[in-house]
Formats: C-alpha cells, sequence, structure tokens
C-alpha cells in the first residue's frame, strides 16, 4: 500500500477515555497476570492506532502548510494532546501499582515499566491546560519560521530556500544571502522573543505545579532519559571544551589556507575555493543511486529502502509551503517509517537519504518489537542509527559525489568534529535559560554570546549585525521546539565516529553490531544500548579523547589543498 493509500482518521477523546476506563477495570479485575498481558497488548495497539494518525495528520500539514484541511487536522490533534495524556494516565497509574509489576518487568522487559513511571512523573492533569498553550506557542514559532518570505535578488525564498547561496562559492553571495536571512530574523526578533520568553516561563511554571525546583529535571524525564543526568551531560559538555575546541581551532586556521583568506568570517562557512561538493543529478538519479547503494550494502536495508520507494514513503524536494527541514516519522499502525526533507541541491541532499534513512531503517528493523514504545529509542540513542549509518554509505558516496568525493569525505568528518562545540554550546545555553527563567531577552542574547566564546571561539559575525547581537539562536528551531532536544547529537555523534573507526577496521563485526543496535529499537535505556553495541559510553572520561585521536589521525593524513 501507498502512504496516501494508508487510511486516517480522528480518534476521539470521549471514546477513548471510555475505552481506558474500561481497560483500567480489566486490569484492575485481572485475576491472572495473561488476563494483564492481554490489556496490555490491547491498550498498545490503541497508541499505535492513535500515534499513526497524529503522525499523518503533523506530517500532511509538513507538506503542506497553506493546506486548510491538513491544517484543521493537524491541529485537531495538537488540541486533544493533553486530553489523551489524561486517558492514559489512568492507565499509567493502574499499571504502576499492579500487583503483576514483577512479571510484567520479566515478560516485557524493565523499560516498560520504567518508561510508565517517568510518563507519570511528566504529566498530571493539573498542567493539562499548560500543555496546550506550549502547544499553541510551539506552533507560532513553526508558522513564522515555515512562512518566511524572503526577497532576495528579486525572487522570494524561504529560510531553507536560500541554503545553497549560503554555500556559494562567491563571497559576496554568501554574505548578501546571509543579510537577507539576519534581515529578518532582526524585522522578527521581538516576536521570538516573545514566544521564546512565554514558553520557557510556562514550563518553568509546569515544572513547578509538578514539584520540580526548575525545569531542567522534567525536561529531561520528557526526554526519556532515565539512566542519566545533567551532572553527566556537564561533564561531557565539559570534554568537548577539553578534547575538540582545540581542534576545531586547528581547521579553522587550516581553513584559512585553503580558502586564500585572511580573514573567515560567519557567512564564510564554504569548505572550499570551488565551494562545496554538490550532488550530480537530479533527485530521482539520487533515489536511484540510493537505492542500489542500500541493496549492496545490506539484505535487511536493500528491503528497507525498496520498500520505502515502492510506498511513496518519502517526500524530499523543497518546494514553497513546505515546513523547512527534515525528519522521519513512523506510522506504529502500518509499521512504517516516513522520510520528509527539503532537497536544495546542497551535499545535505546526500545527508537525508544517509541520516534520516538511517532512522527510517532503525524503526524498520524495530518494528516488530512487542510494544509501540520500544519501536524509537530515545534520541540520543536515535541519532546514533543516523549518524553512523551516513558513515556505513561513504563506500558508495563516489556515485553522488564523482570528483567531488573525497571533499564530500573531508567536509563530512570536519564538519561532524566541528559541530561538537556548537551542539554543546546549544545544551549549555538551554540549562542556563531553565535555571534562569526570569531573566531578559537581552540577557539571554548576553549569555549566548558569553557561551560562543567557550564553544565557538573562532566565530566572527563580521558586519552581520543581527548574530553580533546575540540573537542567532532563534533559528535553531530545537531550543523552542524540544527542550534539552540537542546534546543528544553530539553524545550519538561521538559513538557514530566510534562506528566509523571499527567499519574500517573489522566491517563486518561493525555492521552486525549496528544491525543488532537498530533491531533493540527503544527496548533498552541509551546507556545499556551502547553497551549492547560493544561501544564506549561518551561519559566516560577518556572516550572522547580516544575518538577525536582517530578523527585527528585521518583529518591530518589529508591534504585539504589537493582535494
Ligand atoms: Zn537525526
Amino acid at each position: 500500500m501507498k502512504y496516501s493509500e494508508l487510511h486516517y482518521e480522528r480518534i476521539d477523546v470521549d471514546v477513548s477515555r471510555k475505552l481506558m476506563q474500561g481497560m483500567v477495570e480489566r486490569l484492575n479485575s485481572a485475576s491472572t497476570f495473561d488476563e494483564h498481558l492481554k490489556v496490555i497488548k490491547n491498550v498498545d495497539q490503541f497508541n499505535r492506532d492513535y500515534a499513526s494518525y497524529a503522525a499523518m495528520a503533523s506530517l500532511n500539514f509538513s507538506r503542506d502548510i497553506h493546506d486548510e484541511d491538513a491544517k484543521a487536522e493537524k491541529e485537531y490533534y495538537d488540541s486533544i494532546g493533553p486530553d489523551m495524556m489524561e486517558c492514559l494516565e489512568i492507565y499509567d497509574k493502574a499499571i504502576n501499582n499492579s500487583k503483576y509489576k514483577v512479571e510484567i518487568s520479566n515478560k516485557l522487559g524493565e523499560t516498560f515499566i520504567k518508561q510508565v513511571e517517568m510518563s507519570l512523573k511528566t504529566f498530571d492533569p493539573k498542567i493539562k491546560k499548560m500543555l496546550k498553550e506550549e502547544t499553541v506557542l510551539r506552533n507560532r514559532y513553526t508558522k513564522l519560521t515555515a512562512g518566511a518570505q524572503i526577497n532576495y535578488k528579486g525572487n522570494k525564498y524561504n529560510l531553507a530556500g536560500l541554503g545553497p547561496f549560503h554555500s556559494s562559492r562567491e563571497r559576496s553571495v554568501r554574505r548578501n544571502s546571509y543579510h537577507a536571512r539576519f534581515d529578518w530574523f532582526s524585522k522578527n526578533s521581538a516576536e521570538l522573543d516573545e514566544i521564546y520568553d512565554n514558553i520557557v516561563k510556562l514550563r518553568h511554571r509546569m515544572a513547578t505545579e509538578l514539584g520540580y525546583k526548575n525545569f531542567v529535571q522534567l525536561g529531561y524525564m520528557r526526554m526519556g532519559r532515565s539512566d542519566y543526568g545533567p551532572e553527566d551531560v556537564a561533564k561531557f559538555r565539559k570534554q568537548i571544551v577539553k578534547n575538540v575546541v582545540p581542534v576545531v581551532k586547528t581547521l579553522h586556521a587550516k581553513k584559512k589556507v585553503i580558502l586564500g583568506l585572511d580573514s573567515i568570517y560567519f557567512y564564510d562557512n564554504i569548505n572550499f575555493k570551488e565551494g562545496d561538493p554538490k550532488p550530480k543529478g537530479t533527485p530521482e538519479h539520487l533515489v536511484e543511486q540510493a537505492q542500489r547503494m542500500y541493496r549492496e550494502l545490506s539484505t535487511e536495508t536493500g528491503e528497507f529502502f525498496d520498500l520505502m520507494v515502492n510506498e511513496d514513503l518519502m517526500d524530499l524536494v523543497n518546494r514553497n509551503g513546505k515546513r523547512p527541514g527534515g525528519f522521519c516519522t513512523s506510522f506504529p499502525k502500518y509499521k512504517r517509517p516516513y522520510i520528509f526533507s527539503n532537497f536544495n541541491s546542497t551535499d545535505h541532499d546526500i545527508t537525508v537519504l544517509t541520516h534520516e534513512a538511517g532512522h527510517a531503517f532503525q524503526y524498520y528493523s524495530a518494528r516488530n518489537q512487542p510494544l509501540m514504545s520500544y519501536c524509537w529509542p530515545t534520541m540520543e540513542s536515535a541519532e546514533i542509527h543516523s549518524m553512523s549509518m551516513e558513515f556505513f554509505t561513504w563506500p558508495w558516496m563516489d556515485s553522488f559525489f564523482k570528483e567531488d568525493t573525497e571533499r564530500f569525505k573531508y567536509k563530512h568528518v570536519a564538519g561532524s568534529l566541528s559541530f561538537l562545540p556548537y551542539g554543546a554550546c546549544v545544551d549549555h545555553f538551554q540549562h542556563w535559560v531553565y535555571e534562569n527563567p526570569n531573566v531578559s531577552p537581552a540577557e539571554r542574547n548576553e549569555k549566548w554570546l558569553q557561551l560562543e566564546k567557550v564553544y565557538l571561539p573562532t566565530r566572527d559575525y563580521a558586519d552581520l549585525s543581527f548574530p553580533r547581537s546575540g540573537g542567532i539562536w532563534q533559528g535553531q528551531s530545537h531550543i523552542y521546539q524540544s527542550p534539552f532536544y540537542y546534546i543528544d547529537y553530539t553524545l550519538a555523534q561521538t559513538c557514530a565516529f566510534q562506528f566509523w573507526k571499527k567499519s574500517e577496521q573489522t566491517p563486518v563485526e561493525a555492521w552486525n553490531d549496528y544491525l543488532r543496535l537498530c533491531k533493540a529499537g527503544g527496548s533498552l535505556p541509551f546507556t545499556k544500548l551502547v553497551e549492547l553495541a560493544n561501544l564506549e559510553l561518551p561519559f566516560n572520561d577518556n572516550c572522547l579523547a580516544s575518538v577525536v585521536k582517530h578523527v585527528t589521525n585521518w583529518l591530518d593524513g589529508i591534504d585539504p589543498q589537493k582535494l
């Protein structure tokens, strides 16, 4: 069946509430563990229906934000989210109080019980109204940024559409297009500040209402983190400052030589004088190449990608009205993932076919896990699959980049390493924001600039006045949409670099470790998944040092001027 043929409907809150009350009665009166298990399966099926329809509604709107019907469906699902949490809360409570908790754990794994406990700690009917307000604010951010119409060289572009100009080989094009971008942000920064200010204060209120000091602990639990806390993450950020920031400084100095420039400014975010590597061929051609690649990589990936193509489970090319960005979503009822992106003729298009496809492949591999909540892991684990797939597909990069292949690889490795301090900066910023929920927008910008000095000391915005004033973080959607979801990329990158090293040294073993990790889905928490994949835990003191050593060895072996 193709995506367009999948059945969609609205789930009714009242019907769901009655259904869930019935489930709870069955649980409470059940006299055997088997009856308990049947209820758990029934609720899981209900969750699959609900999650699938909600995901479809959200996706359809992302595909065309001007489609009024799609908008109405998305708004419907947004509006019932907190009510549905309330419906499920009574079930979670019944599971949490079940006399068969030990048996449930033995049968389904500890993770399920942990998930139930965590969702009880992150929700209470008394914050329902605030959760609805949070959704409204989030949607305001999406609407504002997705609706950006930026005049550049006589044409109108959305933010994603400006991307190719930002990486033009002509310095003036890069500079001017960034000016156009930041002019838009400058004009809208008061509204962006207002949205953020409201959302931070709202999250703080929810946290205190639930009995927490501030939003930090609640934020961690909302990310499903049961096995590490802010102290572990703070230590990891320190590892980044110690081991990665100095290497990034070296790369920055190297870049001056490569580009033949005396100073490197923010808008010089290209890697080569001739411009960045570009994929060769039309989007259709690139997808054909990807299909061949996945068939050659392994039986499993071949079957997976054929399914994505045959069932129209990808919407890849940028067009007006499409929400910016790229993501992978899923429809658990149908056991299918879906990839959304905005191809814009940059090397990013190929990253979609490897990174987002890595997410989708993991979902596909874990689709038969017994519970819906076991199909996706928490985000820091999910990004391991996607970022590692970017490396496992290296041997096929020449079919996309031809003569630009080596350049792409250099950019990939140098870029992935340079990303770590940025990721840590975004994370550190968010911790500070939620520890200080009452500061002014100007103080937030000031803090951002201070943190840039620690994590991104070589950044120079030249005459771009908006980022100079400290507001650049407003373009980072995660900061608004998914608090504390960002360090995940750096933890996962640290693991993906390890897979890269292994895939070169012991390729068969590396792939088997990867496959095992994908199939495990979210049945285990992050630290356990890392162990299962035979990787070193990023929180360990020397983990990053040894990872960075491998990366710098590779980078040192390349003369970028010869690329
Ligand atoms: Zn990802």
